[in-house]
């Protein structure tokens, strides 16, 4: 048994990891991928970097965790359940047990819930600009959203040449200085107060149906591809019996970051912590609460 089992590898469990070895506190990270931050093609709000991919920047906590001990493990976490002086996790490989836990699985994309969104999923819906937008290159596409998100996806596929029509339900929430990047671009065509009703093709996508909010009308917009921006969803799903979640599903914590578990701590996106301000910045300082709070606990055992 180790002292501690960090799930997920994003910057919150990362983080998490390099303060809890600083401590000499034995940890492992568990993770089934890099999470959020690789998603992002460009960072330039993470102090230190004027800009840097968001695949680079996680590979390098991830050697800065490994360089100070951490053992990280590719393997997806299925169940958490409590022994009597200890916790067990439990992935689609093994099992690890572990005095304390961090809890840092982050979130994934919410899905439109749309006809045709998932018939057409991998075949013009897509869900990562960073995976996807290279395959429509000088196409016609859409964003849906209106956040930093939606604002930072469309920037890149106009990057590709591509005609972007970025689909927004009211109005831009994001940045001043990505709406304003995104107002300046020239193949960024911005529509607002609409709602995608449908997504129609044969067989790829071949445009959707966009409803206007104001004016109760429809109408056809022919796409090449679309990629869904319109928020995120706690990856706690397998822990929502285990810990106390909230009504978005985001693991409540209190300043310390300790849930409603003893022993078992969280941080990052997924936890209900940092005002809801999902940053990469947000989730290692959530990081390196957790990993006080875990030392704190374990001297006391
Ligand atoms: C397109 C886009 C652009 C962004 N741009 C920026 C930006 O410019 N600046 C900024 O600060 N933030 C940006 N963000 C937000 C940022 O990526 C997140 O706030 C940050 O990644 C949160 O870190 P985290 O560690 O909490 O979660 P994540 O980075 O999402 O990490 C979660 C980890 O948990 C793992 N995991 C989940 N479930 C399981 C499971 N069952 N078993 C094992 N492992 C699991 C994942 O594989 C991953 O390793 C952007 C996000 C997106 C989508």
């Amino acid at each position: 048994m180790i002292d501690c089992v960090i799930l997920g590898g994003g910057p919150a469990g990362l983080t998490a990891s390099i303060y809890l070895s600083r401590y000499n506190i034995q940890n492992k990270v568990i993770a089934k991928g890099f999470g959020m931050v690789s998603e992002t093609p460009d960072v330039e709000n993470y102090p230190g970097f004027k800009s840097i991919s968001g695949l680079e920047l996680i590979q390098k906590f991830t050697d800065q965790a490994q360089h100070f001990g951490a053992e990280v493990l590719y393997e997806e976490v299925e169940k958490i359940s409590k022994l009597e002086k200890s916790f067990k996790v439990k992935t689609n490989m093994a099992e690890h047990e572990a005095k304390t836990i961090v809890l840092a699985m982050g979130t994934h994309k919410r899905e439109l819930n749309v006809s045709g969104e998932k018939e057409f999923k991998g075949k013009g819906v897509s869900y990562c600009a960073t995976c996807d937008g290279a395959f429509f290159k000088e196409k016609s596409v859409g964003v849906v959203g209106g956040g930093n998100s939606a604002l930072t996806v469309a920037l890149t596929l106009s990057s590709f040449k591509n005609k972007v029509h970025l689909l927004v339900r009211s109005d831009f929430t994001g940045d001043k200085i990505l709406i304003d990047r995104v107002n300046k671009d020239e193949n960024i065509i911005i529509h607002k107060d609409v709602v995608v009703s449908e997504v129609y093709g044969e067989e790829m996508m071949q445009g959707v149906v966009l409803q206007h909010r104001k004016k109760d009308e429809t109408e056809k917009l022919e796409l090449d591809g679309l990629f869904v921006e319109v928020g995120l969803i706690p990856n706690t799903n397998f822990v929502k019996d285990f810990v106390e979640l909230n009504d978005m599903g985001l693991i409540v914590v209190n300043e310390a970051l300790r849930t409603s578990v003893p022993g078992v701590f969280a941080a990052g996106d997924v936890t209900t912590g940092s005002n809801n301000m999902w940053q990469i910045i947000t989730a290692a300082a959530e990081g390196a609460i957790a990993a006080n709070s875990v030392n704190e606990y374990l001297s006391r055992l």
